[in-house]
């Protein structure tokens, strides 16, 4: 190998383009000029209005939830979830170490202490196997919940995220944490589309967590929603997101520390105008990622694909390099002829914040880390 100017030519034929070929951009083909007027028209531009409703009910239909909450962002929306699961200042959240930061600040924003584990090499995504050992080793039943035998604190929730949108493998995960009374918060937050034996990410755990920044499969510029099946959770959800009002015709009541966590309006015309199109999206990009797929596997470099009995978004598209050497040469060479690519994330262990986290050795996610490449993925 060495030479990837092969991949080069392929991707900016695939983007029928000469021009800088990035990540991921978004798409606006629908309704969302339409959409965005109508809230300015209408002078519904803040954090009550019809589209804010209508997403919701989008949402609750797309992940088939029986309750979905409009929040600002996704960040956001897993520190609520983690608040609606009972997580509090001072227990520990069992993670992946392996993920974008937002999932370890999350935690951190509700005062908790994440614990990093490995990820399965299949999945990319949090290892049941890697949480059942922790668990048996560290683990401690109370009457009240499960505690770290080493640290004396409660473990109060486990949050694995779908990586570039591969479902991690959620029933023997789930199965794991319920031994241990642990809810799971799936951070879900770039796997809308994905499906897990038939069945939507974000919607198998306790509570799920979209994102819609502008880089995910479908932007609202920003913006986030909390899932559940769970209609009490949800409707604490939303109250928790909206300043915790009791309703009342005209005093200002508050019964709680709630946060201001409301999507405006103005994001959910776009978010509406765009899960229009998910179903579109999600072809378009299966497509793309059958032709690199066969593309890769004639040049015997591994192109990522969904695990049985998954489907995947394919959000962000990746290849693993044979090893550190060739990953390195294979970003100089694309992002120097103008094809953006970019290095899976450095495990959070290794940011300042969380170097001193209890953890597992992470042989999986090391592995991955030094290989995994992301490369264009936008719908075209
Ligand atoms: C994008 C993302 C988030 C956070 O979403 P924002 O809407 O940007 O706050 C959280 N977790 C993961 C894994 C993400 O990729």
């Amino acid at each position: 190998m060495g030479d990837f100017n092969s991949v080069i030519q392929f991707i900016k034929d695939q983007y029928k383009t000469d021009n800088f070929i990035p990540l991921h951009v978004p798409k606006f083909g629908g309704n969302e000029k339409k959409y965005l007027l109508d809230t300015i028209d209408t002078t519904f531009v803040s954090s009550v209005g019809a589209y804010v409703d209508q997403f919701e009910l989008m949402m609750q239909s797309i992940t088939k939830t029986q309750k979905a909450v409009a929040v600002v962002n996704g960040t956001a929306g897993i520190q609520v979830a983690l608040r609606l699961v009972g997580v509090k200042a001072g227990d520990e959240v069992l993670t992946q170490a392996l993920t974008f930061v937002a999932t370890a600040n999350a935690i951190a924003y509700q005062n908790a202490i994440p614990v990093f584990l490995d990820v399965d090499l299949d999945t990319m995504g949090l290892s049941p196997k890697a949480v059942a050992s922790f668990l048996e080793e560290f683990g401690e039943l109370h009457e009240d919940g499960c505690y770290n035998k080493k640290t004396g604190r409660k473990i109060t929730a486990c949050v694995p995220m779908h990586t570039f949108g591969f479902p991690v493998h959620l029933e023997e995960l789930i199965a794991v944490c319920d031994i241990w009374r642990i809810p799971v918060v799936e951070d879900a937050a770039e796997s809308l589309g994905s499906e897990y034996k038939g069945n939507p990410t974000g919607s198998l755990g306790k509570v799920g967590v979209f994102s819609f920044n502008g880089n995910k499969i479908v932007t609202c510029g920003g913006g986030g929603a909390v899932v559940t099946n769970d209609i009490a959770i949800g409707e604490k959800g939303k109250y928790l997101t909206t300043t915790a009002k009791v309703p009342h015709p005209y005093e200002y009541v508050h019964d709680e520390m709630g946060y201001n966590f409301r999507m405006p309006n103005l994001n959910a015309a776009l978010a509406c105008a765009q899960l229009e199109q998910l179903d579109g999206f999600l072809e378009n990009k299966r497509k793309l990622a059958k032709e690199y797929q066969s593309f890769f596997a004639a040049k015997g470099i591994h192109f990522r694909t969904e695990t049985p009995d998954t489907k995947a978004n394919y959000w962000l598209m990746s290849v693993e390099l044979e090893n550190k050497v060739d990953r390195d040469l294979f970003l100089e060479t694309t992002n120097a002829n103008r094809v953006m690519t970019r290095p899976i994330w450095q495990l959070m262990y290794r940011l300042p914040m969380y170097a001193n986290c209890q953890r597992d050795e992470n042989v999986n996610a090391e592995f991955l880390e030094e290989r995994i490449v992301n490369i264009p993925s936008s719908v075209r």
